[in-house]
């Protein structure tokens, strides 16, 4: 059978119109099924929040979400030192520490491991900016709380090693023409904190026997030390819980309220916790929570190498006022640093990493590795600090019934022990 062409065209027009109603019937009840599963999926989750609020039993109740006296926010290593000297001033305190991931997830285990309290240059350059009495203040804190980590701790249970440090530099450093008297001028400020006569001593012949090329100069510490963050954030949570500190983690705290009595601590878990007095240790997210608090977040981030056979490298090391660091790992070398090729975008809470930052510490080794070392880049992650604009750390009441113990400016390794002692003394009169 043969169609004329105007009786082909009403029938395309026919099998297009039903095709059409076809679609849109199915698209209809598509949309329908679509909204029911998930009005159903609603109703359900809201259903199991509605249950964690109704239904805890009275055990919990009058445990895990008993009414403390200070409920801290943040399990990094901020929270966890001030949990700890609290509870050795007053044991009886009621305290319990949120954290929002299963383990802390912001600088204290992101970091390089560096226990050190200051390269020259770095110091110098806070001196010029900062004015030396600002300078020294914050590198007696760095000094003594690395002392303070090793009364606590020792060197297996933290991996402590006590490797030495260095800071390698180049003739292009601003102060290059006065970098002897310059490290003379540190090193007399400097004796009456660590009692070391010369902490720093300049030893550029031993550059090429480290493997390093394409610096200038080396400037050694000896009481420089490096340690494993990761075993030091473990070793003080078991402390801090053995003071019987609660740490619930999977808790991210949504907002805090003042009632009558007390401070209520919203949760996107959705179940509240009340407190007489919160203290935030959110670091660089701080701003979620209190907008008040002056600090701004700083990405980090790091690369490790394969192992490198016959690496003759071992220390801690530091170049451009401190915006490349890196130490031995066994025979890897880990690499951080390079914000300053990016500033802008390193002003973030984002912990994904970019690829500019990898790209700019993967050129730096290379430049400065000697060529015969074979290696490829086996691990590579970032984290977030927090930065104040004069490199203290924040501790301030940011509103009644909240303080904020936040930002040590990449530092928080050597400062949150001695920080916590002294914010613990104020935080003392609201119990
Ligand atoms: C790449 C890198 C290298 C570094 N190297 C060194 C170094 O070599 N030496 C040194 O001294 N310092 C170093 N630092 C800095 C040091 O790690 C930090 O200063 C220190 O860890 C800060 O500890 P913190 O507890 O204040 O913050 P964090 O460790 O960031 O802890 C904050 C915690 O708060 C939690 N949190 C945030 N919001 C919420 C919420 N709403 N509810 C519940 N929990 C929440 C987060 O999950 C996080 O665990 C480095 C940092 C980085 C990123």
């Amino acid at each position: 059978m043969t169609l004329k062409r105007h009786e082909g065209f009403l029938l395309y027009i026919k099998i297009t119109r039903y095709t059409v109603l076809a679609f849109l019937l199915t698209n209809h009840l598509t949309t329908r099924l679509i909204t029911r599963f998930i009005t159903r999926q609603t109703a359900r989750s809201d259903g199991d929040k509605k249950m964690m609020i109704a239904n805890l039993s009275i055990w919990e109740k009058e445990s895990y979400y008993a009414p403390q006296d200070l409920v801290i926010v943040g399990a990094g290593l901020m929270g966890l030192w001030t949990a700890l000297e609290l509870k050795k001033h007053r044991p009886s305190l009621r305290i319990t520490i949120l954290e929002r991931n299963t383990t802390p997830l912001g600088a204290s285990t992101r970091n390089a491991g560096f226990a050190c309290f200051g390269s020259p240059t770095e110091l110098i350059h806070d001196a010029d900016t900062l004015g030396p009495d600002a300078m020294l203040a914050v590198a007696e804190m760095r000094y003594k709380g690395i002392q303070k980590i090793r009364r606590h701790f020792t060197d297996e249970q933290i991996g402590f090693d006590a490797c030495g440090g260095y800071e390698c530099i180049n003739r292009d450093y601003k102060n290059w023409a006065l970098l002897p008297d310059k490290l003379h001028w540190l090193n007399s400020l400097l004796k009456e904190i660590t009692g070391s006569k010369a902490i720093f001593q300049q030893i550029d012949h031993k550059l090429a026997a480290m493997g390093l090329q394409g610096f200038d100069a080396l400037v050694e510490n000896v009481t420089e030390a490096a340690l494993h963050s990761g075993k030091l954030v473990q070793a003080l949570t078991q402390k801090v819980q053995a003071t019987g500190v609660n740490i619930l983690y999977g808790i991210q705290v949504s907002g805090i309220e003042k009632q009558s009595a007390s401070m209520q601590i919203n949760t996107l878990q959705n179940q509240a916790f009340t407190a007489a007095h919160v203290l935030l240790c959110t670091n660089a997210f701080t701003s979620e929570l209190a907008p008040e608090a002056r600090i701004e977040p700083a990405r980090g981030q790091v690369i490790v190498t394969s192992p490198i056979p016959g690496l003759p490298m071992k220390g801690t090391f530091h170049f451009d006022e401190g915006f490349y660091y890196w130490r031995n790992l066994g025979n890897r070398i880990l690499l951080g640093g390079a914000r300053n090729s990016a500033f802008e975008a390193e002003a973030t809470t984002n912990l994904s990493g970019s690829d500019t930052v990898r790209l700019a510490l993967e050129h730096f080794l290379t430049q400065h590795l000697h060529p015969s070392f074979q290696y490829t880049i086996e691990h590579h992650w970032s984290g977030v600090m927090g930065f104040t604009t004069d490199k203290r750390p924040y501790t301030a009441l940011v509103r009644e019934g909240v303080t904020a113990a936040i930002a040590c400016n990449g530092m928080g390794v050597a400062l949150t022990p001695v920080v916590a002692e002294q914010l613990s003394t104020g935080l003392l009169d609201y119990f």
